[in-house]
């Protein structure tokens, strides 16, 4: 009888065990068609572009690796993309007219992962000017950051944490940043005086536990003015947790160094970046995700949602996957939020909604991130969750699976 039993269950396993397979072999097919940085193709492309910036630079491999020269040879004009890839005359002017108003940079390293024969290349989108970038709706502030700055260069939104920017450059100027009228006309990092003020202000704000070091991209400051911020955050006794906002580890990888990450790590601080496409998680980047991981150092990802960038099911489930094989936590996923200038990557929410609703079951927990909507005027996140997976019914909940199947918990 039991024997009997054992193959009743393992005669239904298997059924169900090829059920599991049908849905995952298409899956596999589905995510083969995403473009990820460790594949030969965005390999050839990264050398292809690379090898002719050097030549144009006259300059070494050496040289590549290193971050000052990536910042100072960093392409800010059409004149330089034009070397590098056919502009029409009509390209050409669109970027020269919006780069007047909203300035671009982009390092040579992220410019390299370009692939020019795709109009929707989603490196491209992030970096480059684009005509839409004038359309006059949006709002320049909507989180209200403006009127959320009780001093020096602090925003505080929470109870118990809050933010110190400390420089307004970044390596790359991504097109969608939701803090563009920061950007201005010159990199310029904090002064001395309104970092001081801000810690001051923490100092006596004993009910601040976590505060983010960001920008900008905090991690373009030095080595020692980092210290300096880590080391005064350090001597606050209800300061629990120091975080760092950095993109450079898929705009500037070279950034990071062993002196860096063991910095980062004698201060226990945390790293939330932001990748939005497994194009963008090249070798270069996982060699810079390494050496963080390797010193002990948590990086989380803050994705966001964007049109023609990454709003596509499988597109997200594999950039998830590849920052998960790298050891990076998906975090986030923001909803853009209505800036000036970026409507042309907005997305309706139903979208995401879609996108939470395919990760569900079909990739691992830890591979999701919580899909949140920023509130405008400073009014905080709010976690986003497919409406279909929870109603009422008269004494139970009816709750929907991953394959939408119906499940009811009763009332307790
Ligand atoms: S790295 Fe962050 S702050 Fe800098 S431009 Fe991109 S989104 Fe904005």
């Amino acid at each position: 009888m039991r024997n009997d039993n054992i193959d009743i269950n393992r005669k239904k396993s298997l059924i169900r065990s090829d059920e599991l397979d049908k849905i995952a072999i298409g899956d596999i097919e589905s995510k083969s068609q995403v473009r990820v940085g460790f594949s030969e193709f965005s390999k050839k492309i990264y050398a292809n572009t690379k090898n002719k910036i050097l030549e144009e630079l006259n300059s070494t491999e050496d040289d590549w690796n290193n971050p000052k020269w990536q910042m100072k040879n960093r392409i800010t004009t059409a004149d330089e993309i034009s070397k590098y890839t056919n502009l029409s005359k009509e390209d050409y002017e669109n970027i020269e007219k919006v780069s007047e108003k909203y300035r671009f940079a982009i390092t040579p390293y992220y410019f390299s992962l370009i692939d020019f024969n795709n109009p929707n290349c989603p490196v491209k989108l992030q970096s480059f000017p684009d005509i839409k970038e004038l359309d006059k709706s949006g709002m320049l502030d909507p989180m209200n950051e403006e009127q959320s700055n009780p001093s020096g260069r602090i925003t505080r939104r929470y109870p118990n944490k809050l933010i110190i920017n400390v420089t307004n450059a970044c390596p790359m100027y991504c097109r969608h940043c939701q803090r563009r009228r920061l950007i201005g006309k010159f990199d310029k990092h904090t002064p001395k005086g309104d970092i001081a003020e801000s810690i001051e202000f923490i100092k006596n704000t004993n009910t601040i536990r976590e505060v983010l070091v960001t920008g900008g991209d905090a991690l373009l400051l030095s080595n020692n003015q980092l210290e300096n911020i880590f080391y005064e955050l350090s001597q606050i006794n209800h300061v629990e947790v120091i975080r760092v906002g950095t993109r450079v580890l898929a705009t500037l990888p070279f950034r990071i160094d062993s002196e860096l990450a063991v910095l980062l790590r004698k201060y226990k601080v945390n790293v939330s970046t932001q990748f939005n496409h497994a194009c963008e998680v090249t070798p270069e980047a996982v060699r810079a995700i390494d050496m963080l991981v390797d010193n002990g150092i948590l990086i989380r990802n803050q994705m966001v949602l964007l049109h023609n960038v990454n709003d596509d099911k499988y597109g997200i489930q594999k950039t998830n996957e590849e920052l998960q094989k790298y050891r990076v936590i998906p975090y986030y996923l923001f909803h853009p939020k209505e800036v000036k200038g970026i409507k042309h990557f907005n997305v309706d929410i139903s979208k995401g909604l879609e996108i939470m609703k395919h990760l569900e079951g079909r990739t691992s927990g830890m591979c999701k991130p919580t899909y949140v909507y920023n509130s405008p005027g400073g009014l905080g996140k709010i976690p986003l969750v497919p409406m279909q997976n929870i109603e009422c019914e008269e004494d139970c909940y009816r709750l929907t699976t991953w394959e939408n199947k119906t499940v009811r918990q009763r009332f307790k």
